[in-house]
Parts: structure tokens; C-alpha cells; sequence
């Protein structure tokens, strides 16, 4: 592979490739995991997220089919009774008007997540499949594929609002094997509370540089609101608020329902498979877009149709010789898909 300058896109997918082949680092994995990229709250996005699911749990999940369930959706599978009732009586109050909440239940009748029938004017609804508890732990994983002395001060702000914050079980940053040890001055810069992966630049395998520290995720959080800048004219303090562990679960479990939905791959769905010149290159341990026209890895955001190089692929690929759905680019789609499918065991 033309290996260009170093880039985070590339280096991100492999960290995914990594982490659905390998996690938990220098460890034998224990339970399943379901690997997700750029996903988070409204405040914060991660790079990379790991959920470490409870194998039963994961395999009862797949009940609900792949697409991830939004928060109405889980508030109406979560809590969907055993018998019809009506679903103000089934359903606790969820602090927004309940017309919101009629229509979450008319959405997942229509998805066949519960069953629902009419009596006079109202709704009834009852459970097809109690929702399980899949998820286990969080892991939240920051991308540097060169982490320098400046790159790890940057990044310190950000790893300290993670830690203080314990939305994830764990944080790690991943970073490019150079093949020296990973400077005593660049772990001072990083928190203690954070760990430290080295991939290796093919992505075939990683290392613990520091382990990271459990963090308290059934305690309330601190959201880091402001922080004075540290400059000696700075007398401000800092500013924070405290986050109950509610809302904590609730976000956790809308992350993991992305990550079980979207997985890495998703990638793909923002870029534009149907080029001609768009291909899946082997590596030794998966694939990862190619473009020939540019002949590198492209990124999402420069593989789009704005692209100068763009061309469809020609109408007369997707009638000779592929499947009748589509041409190539149908299939580049289908053929990730797959492979998102396989790790979810009990989809069919
Ligand atoms: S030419 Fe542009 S649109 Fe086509 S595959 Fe390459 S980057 Fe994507």
C-alpha cells in the first residue's frame, strides 16, 4: 500500500480492525465485542468505541434486528409489558408529551420490535422479546497515529474531561509503533487514568504502553464545563456541573445501540462505493478503501461526489456479469455488510 503520510482515517479503521480481531490487548478475549467509530454524546466523539457484551445478551439482542434503537425506541422495548396494556399504564412518564411517545410505539410496531393492537381510542402494546442486558463495558479509544510531546498536551484537555466525566469504562489512546519506547515526558502529559496502545503500522497487532484505570461509570460523573487556561494571569476558576448516573446509563446504552447498529464499516455509506475508480484493497489483516485514480487510501470526506476525479461507474457494469441489485459499488456495500453481520451473532 502507498503509504503516504500518516493518516487518521487509515490508521483509524485499522485500530477497528485491531480491536474486532484482537481486544482486550495482550489478554485472551473473554467475551464478544462490538468495535464502532466516531460515536459519542453531543458534547464529545470518540474515535474508536469498544463494547465488551455478555455473549447471551448479545445473541438476544440480534431479536431486534440490526438497525440501532434510538432513545424512544429503547424507552418503549426497555419497559414493553408481558401482557396488553395500555401504553400510558405500561409505559412510565418519560418527561416529554406522551403524543411522542404514541408515535415511538407506532414506530416500533412497525420495525416488529412489540406487538400493539387497538381497543376503543387506545393503544396497547405488549413485548415480543424482553430487551436484554448486552452490555457489559465501554471502552473509548482516541486515535493519534503520531503522538508527539505537543500532540499529547492537546489531547491532555479532552482525556481529562473523559476521565471526569466516566461515560466510558475505560480510555485509551492509540497511538503509531515507532519502534523506540514511548517517551517518560510524552506518559506525563497524557492522565495517569488514560492508557496507552501502540499499534504497529500495518495493524496487525498492538502493545500496552500504560495500562489505563477503571473509571467509576455507577458513580455520578463531572462534566468539565470551563477550565481556566493555566497561564500565570489566569485567576479563574473552573467551572463544572455533576451528572447522575441515569443519564449516564441511558447515554451508554444509546452509544452501544450506535456501535451494534453503524459498527466501523459504516465508513462506506459515506462515500461513494459507485466510482469506478473506488476498490476494497486486501491487508493482511482486512480491507480498506483504495482509490486508483488517486492511488492511496482516500478519505470520507474527500471521496464524494464533489470529487475531481469522480466518475459513476458505467450503467453497463451493473447489468453484465453482477448482481441485478447493482454494480460493483452495490457490492463493495453488501459485501461489508456481511462482514458487520458476522459479528453479531444470532442476525440472519
Ligand atoms: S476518484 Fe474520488 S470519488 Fe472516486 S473513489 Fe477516488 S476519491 Fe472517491
Amino acid at each position: 500500500m502507498n503509504e503516504r503520510a500518516p493518516r487518521e482515517f487509515v490508521f483509524e479503521l485499522r485500530v477497528c480492525q485491531w480491536a474486532e480481531r484482537a481486544w482486550p490487548p495482550n489478554e485472551t478475549r473473554e467475551c464478544p465485542v462490538v468495535v464502532a467509530r466516531q460515536l459519542g454524546t453531543q458534547y464529545r466523539r470518540w474515535d474508536t468505541v469498544v463494547v465488551e457484551c455478555d455473549p447471551e445478551g448479545l445473541e438476544r439482542r440480534a431479536n431486534f434486528g440490526q438497525r440501532e434503537l434510538d432513545s424512544d425506541l429503547l424507552h418503549v422495548v426497555r419497559n414493553a409489558p408481558a401482557e396488553w396494556a395500555w401504553y400510558r399504564d405500561a409505559l412510565p412518564y418519560p418527561g416529554y408529551p406522551w403524543r411522542y411517545v404514541r408515535e415511538a410505539v407506532h414506530q416500533a410496531a412497525g420495525r416488529d420490535l412489540v406487538e400493539t393492537r387497538r381497543r376503543g381510542n387506545r393503544i396497547e402494546l405488549r413485548r415480543k422479546w424482553a430487551y436484554p442486558d448486552w452490555v457489559e463495558r465501554i471502552v473509548a479509544i482516541e486515535n493519534k497515529p503520531d503522538l508527539d510531546a505537543s500532540a499529547a498536551r492537546s489531547l491532555a484537555p479532552q482525556l481529562e474531561r473523559d476521565v471526569a466525566l466516566a461515560l466510558a469504562d475505560e480510555v485509551w489512546v492509540a497511538t503509531r509503533q515507532t519502534g523506540s519506547t514511548v517517551e517518560p515526558a510524552l506518559l506525563e502529559d497524557v492522565p495517569i487514568e488514560a492508557g496507552i496502545l501502540t499499534v504497529s503500522p500495518d495493524g496487525a497487532g498492538a502493545d500496552v504502553a500504560w495500562l489505563p484505570r477503571s473509571l467509576a461509570v455507577d458513580e455520578p460523573g463531572t462534566r468539565i464545563l470551563e477550565r481556566p487556561d493555566g497561564g500565570p494571569a489566569d485567576h479563574s476558576a473552573a467551572r463544572f456541573e455533576y451528572v447522575d448516573v441515569d443519564w449516564l446509563d441511558r447515554k451508554r446504552l444509546e452509544i452501544a445501540e450506535r456501535a451494534y447498529g453503524r459498527g466501523w464499516r459504516s465508513y462506506v455509506d459515506s462515500m461513494r462505493p459507485d466510482c469506478r475508480h473506488f476498490r476494497l484493497q486486501p491487508e493482511r489483516t482486512g480491507v480498506l478503501p483504495w482509490c486508483d485514480a488517486k492511488e492511496c487510501a482516500q478519505t470520507a470526506s474527500e471521496c464524494s461526489g464533489r470529487c475531481g476525479d469522480f466518475e459513476p461507474e458505467p450503467p453497463v457494469w451493473r447489468t453484465r456479469g453482477w448482481p441485478i441489485e447493482g454494480g460493483p459499488g452495490k457490492a463493495i456495500q453488501r459485501l461489508l455488510d456481511r462482514r458487520r453481520r458476522r459479528v453479531r451473532p444470532g442476525l440472519e
